[in-house]
């Protein structure tokens, strides 16, 4: 068996709509494994491309969303990439932006892994959560406070869980994206100044396309990572390196 495949499993990619989330269930996809594509807007462009694959909806606004997700599955891969930014300096952030990126981005996080692992550790097996962190679950950033401390506790999360399921076999792992050319980041790229400004920083030289962050993903959810528990992947061209 090629430990680098997907054969036989079945993955729940959230926010599989576009950008990040599309990569990651496409490589998915080629590597074999059957695609539960989930997002709050219609994935339906994904599941077009992709043989088999089902569309779920989930509005992670309530980040219990996932609660009955796994119960009578067997899903045994668990991408959690559905995420938001909302930007304010520090002292006029407001407490709704506060908690709507908590929510999405923290909250959600955690209780659909619990909603998955619970699921999983009552079916047994082998199982991999990956979830979707950032540079800034390692940097402060600038203006996004609750985006910061989110992804920051998505790191920490992502150890807690390792040390609580590793034994179960269940491997929790996130990737830490660097600079991507998604819809999230097109404001960046279009003003000329700060797109210089980022590549100058970037060892690679370019922006990551959303295929870069994919595959990352395949090989931390495939046989070839077993023992890879609680690592945060930083896939970002080179950046956290200067
Ligand atoms: P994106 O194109 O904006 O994708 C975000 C995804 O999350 C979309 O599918 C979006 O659905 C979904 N989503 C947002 N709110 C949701 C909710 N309430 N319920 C369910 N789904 C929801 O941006 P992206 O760059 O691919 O981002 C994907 C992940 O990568 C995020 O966690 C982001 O923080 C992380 N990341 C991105 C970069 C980067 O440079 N692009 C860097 C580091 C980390 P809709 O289409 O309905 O909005």
């Amino acid at each position: 068996m090629n430990p680098f495949s997907l054969q036989g499993s079945t993955a729940l990619v959230t926010g599989a709509n576009a950008g990040i989330g599309q990569a990651i269930a496409l490589a998915m996809a080629r590597a074999g494994a059957s695609l539960i594509c989930a997002g709050r807007s219609s994935s339906a462009e994904t599941v077009a491309m992709i043989d088999g694959a089902r569309e779920l909806r989930l509005d992670f606004a309530d980040p219990m969303a996932a609660r009955d997700v796994f119960a009578d599955t067997s899903i045994d891969i668990l991408v959690n990439n559905a995420g938001i930014i909302r930007r304010a300096d520090a002292v006029d952030f407001t407490e709704a932006d506060w908690d709507a990126v908590m929510d999405v981005n923290l909250k959600a996080v955690f209780f659909t892994c619990q909603a998955f692992g619970k699921a999983m550790l009552a079916r047994g097996g082998r199982g991999a959560i990956i979830n979707i962190a950032s540079l800034l679950s390692f940097q402060g950033g600038i203006r996004v406070p609750s985006y910061t401390a989110a992804k920051h506790g998505v790191a920490g999360l992502t150890r807690l869980l390792a040390n609580e399921w590793a034994a179960s076999g269940i491997n929790v792992n996130a990737i830490a994206p660097g600079y991507i050319a998604t819809r999230n980041t097109e404001a960046l790229r279009a003003d000329p100044e700060r797109n210089r400004a980022i590549l100058d920083r970037i060892p690679a030289g370019r922006w990551g396309d959303p295929s870069d962050i994919g595959e990352t993903a395949v090989f931390l959810a495939s046989p070839a990572a077993r023992y890879i528990h609680g690592a945060i992947l930083n896939v970002d061209g080179g950046w956290l390196a200067r």
